[in-house]
């Protein structure tokens, strides 16, 4: 679903991602970790092209991302993405805001769009806040909706960049238990996070990023119980 080969990525002299070499089946769950500025955004950033790569190859569901004639459109209907801060309207209700990219983008037809939306809002557990507008809803619950409209646009990859981080510590066992149920129904994840509880229940593997570069990639029982990385081991020993 999602292969890197080679993927160097530079701002201006800096190079944010070195030799990154990754491939993403159908349906796995990967979780990057790694610590502040090691490139875990720009990483997955460069999937969705919000960030372009400066060489080596990237094939996103079939699509060379890379490749100028690759319609971007396309390639970001098939991708959800989830942010650290939830980006919803504030001027529209939550039904509005779970519609909008389905009526524009897939031409869905208002109430069409509208029972999807719903279905989804239910899927999340607040059908009741359809009506409401973002700033009477918890963040939890924002972030609930922002994942709903990400699964309105019925994408075939969802990508989460520290979604419980701006979160009170109360409303982020609600968001990993939707993402959780998302892993279980087989959607392909990528998920920056720094909850290690859930990286290591819900991965199939584990990325650690230390300066732009992948330093392991194994399955979470490995990297947990036995890394082999010299700076993992840091990293584990601060965070653990
Ligand atoms: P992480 O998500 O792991 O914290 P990022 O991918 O956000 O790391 O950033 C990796 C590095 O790239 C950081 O040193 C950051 O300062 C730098 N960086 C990120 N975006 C830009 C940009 N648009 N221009 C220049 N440098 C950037
Ligand atoms: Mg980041």
């Amino acid at each position: 679903m999602i292969q890197f080969s080679g993927v160097n990525k530079w701002y201006g002299s800096f190079q944010v991602l070195k030799d990154i070499n990754l491939d993403i089946g159908s349906g796995e769950v990967v979780v990057i970790l790694g610590p502040s500025g090691s490139g875990k955004s720009t990483l997955l950033r460069c999937i969705n092209q919000l960030e372009v790569i400066s060489d080596g190859d990237l094939t996103v569901n079939g699509f060379k991302v890379n490749h100028k004639k690759t319609n971007l459109n396309k390639l970001r209907q098939e991708i959800g993405m989830v942010f650290q801060h939830f980006n919803l309207y504030p001027h529209k209700t939550v039904l509005d805001n779970i519609t909008l990219a389905p009526t524009r983008v897939r031409k869905l037809n208002k109430s069409e769009a509208e029972k999807t939306a719903m279905q989804y809002l239910t899927k999340v557990g607040i059908p009741d806040k359809a009506k409401s507008y973002p700033s009477q809803l918890s963040g939890g619950q924002q972030q609930r909706v922002a994942i709903a409209r990400g699964l309105a646009m019925k994408p075939k990859i969802m990508l989460f960049d520290e979604p419980t981080s701006a979160l009170d510590p109360e409303m982020i066992g609600e968001v990993l238990d939707v993402m959780r149920d998302l892993a279980k129904e087989g959607m392909t994840m990528v998920i920056v996070t720094h909850e290690m509880g859930f990286a290591r229940e819900v991965a199939d593997r584990i990325i650690f990023m230390d300066e732009g570069k992948i330093l392991e990639m194994t399955k979470p029982s490995e990297f947990f119980e036995n890394p082999k990385n010299e700076r993992t081991k840091q990293f584990l020993s601060r965070i653990l």
